[in-house]
């Protein structure tokens, strides 16, 4: 049951994190939404969220490359709600170059968003988990987690480290049902790939749909998106009780990518 349980979700105001968002409020569960942008668009996404569920949404802006607002971030919630028994982080950003013309200021932001901030956000949350004997912490990395595509040097260091954060985490925790998964998504139709399927369907000279066949084929044999509602019952499902001895491992949804 996780009615009444709270938890911060990171990057949850577009996207994987809205749809996780979703997932943990409709059973119920009181979210701190995080994200970058337009604060009245935000705060349309907190209202929508609250009356879709009715349950108590609150927004946090906090900028996850600075590690003081990544704590700022868990001590909100925890002010909020009383606590944080669900962590969940999303929020992450790519750059695309060869390793030797990798813009170094792109690799430490990235580095920052995509890693580092799920090691402050985490290791602030911790006490609390250990004192209730209760949490589940889920990362969401990639199948960029697990291997490697050129021209993605910080993403895809980020997100392996994401991955062995997430084995630590899981064996320092084992024994107080305290867990950690790295959900590892493919392809996920966000407003993040919607330029790119555009793109590649004007590159091919073919529909949007014959772009997502082109874009996603490439490395996904399923050849279609999972969407953000998927990533968001994967991780509903981890914070079940039924999931209490899942911990410390990766969980792909890459339509066979990672099989290959
Ligand atoms: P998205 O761009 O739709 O959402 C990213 C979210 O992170 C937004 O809410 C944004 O405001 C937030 N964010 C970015 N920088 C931030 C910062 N400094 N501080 C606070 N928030 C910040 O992206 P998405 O596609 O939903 O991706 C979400 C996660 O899933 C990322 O970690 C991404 O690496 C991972 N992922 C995505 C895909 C995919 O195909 N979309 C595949 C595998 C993994």
């Amino acid at each position: 049951m996780l009615k009444g349980k709270s938890a911060v979700v990171t990057g949850s105001t577009s996207g994987i994190g809205l749809g996780i968002a979703s997932s943990l409020a409709a059973q119920g569960v009181r979210v701190m939404l995080n994200g970058l942008g337009d604060a009245a668009a935000l705060e349309r996404t907190r209202g929508e969220l609250e009356g879709r569920y009715k349950v108590d949404v609150r927004l946090c802006p906090a900028d996850l490359s600075k590690p003081s607002e990544c704590s700022l971030l868990v001590d909100e919630a925890i002010k909020a709600f009383g606590s944080v028994d669900i962590v969940v982080n999303n929020a992450g950003i790519q750059f695309v170059s060869a390793v030797e013309a990798f813009p170094v200021e792109k690799w430490e932001q990235i580095l920052s968003v995509n890693l580092s901030s799920a090691f402050h956000i985490i290791r602030t949350a911790l006490p609390g988990m250990k004192k209730n004997r209760w949490g589940r912490i889920i990362n969401i990395a990639s199948a960029h987690g697990l291997v490697a595509s050129v021209n993605k040097a910080a993403y895809v260091a980020s997100k392996h480290g994401l991955v062995g954060l997430t084995k630590v985490v899981a064996l320092e925790n084992a024994e107080g049902h305290i867990t950690c998964n790295a959900i590892c998504p493919g392809w996920v139709r966000t407003p993040l790939v919607e330029p790119q399927i555009e793109a590649r369907a004007k590159a091919i000279g073919g529909t949007l749909d014959d772009g997502v066949r082109s874009l996603v084929g490439e490395k996904q044999p399923s050849m279609r998106f999972s969407a953000p509602e998927d990533i968001g019952a994967l991780a509903a499902f981890l914070c079940s009780d039924a999931a209490h001895n899942i911990t410390g491992t990766t969980l792909s949804v890459d339509g066979g990518w990672t099989a290959q």
